[in-house]
């Protein structure tokens, strides 16, 4: 029987790859807008380029964008940049459809809920609260709780030693196979794997796959 369910955050709770491209579209037009002689589509491929190399949560993506292209940092194109960053950011964070009606029927059934993320822990919080999501969890495991990445062991098994229950009695739900499902699987969890978060559509040997959060209510039961 599950007793608990593990989440991950980033395109599992949060279509976060969403929220990222609303973000450098309005950079990428505040920095034309700044002066910057550049098309917007460039722009915004060579900022995403960037991020694969560096991370999603690099907080120099400007700095760095602005030196490869033109050579220096243009305070006035960077200052620009940021402002349309922070504008959009919190304002387009929409967890996916039926997260918020799935959780409040999982808390009803009496199921815990977790979180964990390799994300910073203080990002995971913003994130969670933008979205009014914070008030859900029993847990909450981020980065540096054990400073690994998934899929390695030790952020599993702290957040089974924070539910207090054993591997078989949880569900990890993720949207990447290499490091939510692979992790999960190598200390016993159950897993779930959420396609919808994934826009590669990358195959999995997970237990269960859904294409909707609230589908993660069957598994449950
Ligand atoms: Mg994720």
């Amino acid at each position: 029987m599950i007793k608990a369910v593990i989440f991950d955050v980033d395109n599992t709770l949060i279509d976060f790859i969403r929220m990222k491209n609303m973000t450098l579209e309005a950079a990428a037009s505040a920095m034309i807008d700044a002066g910057l002689k550049e098309k917007k589509e460039k722009i915004i491929r060579r900022l995403w380029e960037i991020l694969d190399e560096f991370g999603y949560e690099d907080s120099t993506v400007f700095q760095k964008y602005l030196k490869k292209v033109i050579g220096k940092v243009d305070d006035k194109i960077l200052a620009n940049a940021i402002n349309a960053y922070r504008r959009v950011r919190y304002g387009y964070l929409e967890p996916y459809p039926h997260v918020m009606s799935t959780l409040i029927k999982f808390k009803e059934k009496g199921v815990k809920l977790a979180i964990l993320s390799d994300a910073p822990r203080l990002k995971a919080w913003i994130r969670l609260s933008a979205m009014r999501l914070d008030s859900f969890f029993d847990a909450v495991v981020a980065f540096e709780d054990t400073k690994k990445h998934k899929p390695a062991r030790k952020p599993f098994m702290v957040v089974l030693k924070k539910l207090n229950l054993k591997p078989e009695e949880c569900l990890m739900i993720g949207d990447r196979p290499e490091r939510d499902i692979k992790g999960a699987k190598a200390v016993g969890i159950q897993t779930c794997y959420a396609r919808y978060g994934n826009w590669r559509k990358e195959k999995t040997d997970a237990d269960y796959t859904v294409d909707d959060f609230s589908e993660i209510l069957k598994i449950v039961g």
